[in-house]
């Protein structure tokens, strides 16, 4: 009997890796210490405490470097604070820039996290959120691989729901209601994730 409860529970957990990395489930996503456990891990300096320990936003912004070039480990080296700014004459205004996001969703779907999402990341600069400011106090943010113009893949929609449904789910004051683009939170000053990104899809996507 015991022995076969035993292949019964070999029998389930190699269907969920089966399933997992078919992309069909979720099971085995889980955070520890505000850690996704899936995604690969490069740790910035770049944070610091949250002042109320509260995560109540996600804000969706885009990033490329140099500006529509992907797949270049120029991002992890801006996060964290090692870009050679003489590899591009565009990275001249990125030196001594201390900036972060919690997590890069890159054009393939793999997902980076360089902060702890119970710690403050530096991606919403000066912002407000229904007349709150220092976003960053209470966000998570996510990048996207990606620009203003250029569609975002589909290994990036699929990656992004499943990611903001873990997150939902960890982090109770967060809701569909408080997802923005960071053009949302400092209109006139930043764009992304730009006209190329498909809200209804990505919070239908949620919904359903
Ligand atoms: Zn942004």
């Amino acid at each position: 009997m015991l022995y076969a409860v035993y292949i019964q529970s070999v029998k389930t957990a190699r269907v969920k890796r089966f399933l997992y990395w078919a992309g069909v489930c979720d099971v085995q996503w889980q955070f520890t210490s505000g850690w996704l456990k899936q995604a690969r891990r490069c740790e910035s300096p770049h944070f610091n405490a949250r002042p109320e320990a509260e995560v109540s936003l996600l804000v969706i912004h885009n990033i490329s470097l140099p500006a529509g070039c992907f797949g270049l480990p120029y991002i992890d080296a801006l996060f964290q604070g090692c870009l050679d700014v003489q590899a591009d004459a565009s990275f001249a205004c990125l030196a001594d820039l201390q900036v972060s996001a919690h997590f890069l969703i890159r054009r393939d779907g793999e997902i980076v996290q360089y902060v702890s999402c119970d710690d403050r990341a530096w991606h919403a600069g000066l912002s407000s959120f229904q007349g709150r400011e220092n976003c960053n106090d209470f966000a998570i943010g996510i990048e996207l691989e990606g620009t203003d113009e250029l569609a975002y893949t589909e290994q990036q929609y699929l990656q992004l729901d499943r990611l903001t449904r873990q997150l939902l789910q960890e982090y109770p004051l967060l809701s569909p209601e408080r997802i923005v683009g960071h053009s949302d939170i400092a209109p006139g000053r930043k764009t992304d994730p730009g006209a190329s990104f498909d809200w209804h899809r990505y919070l239908g996507g949620l919904a359903g």
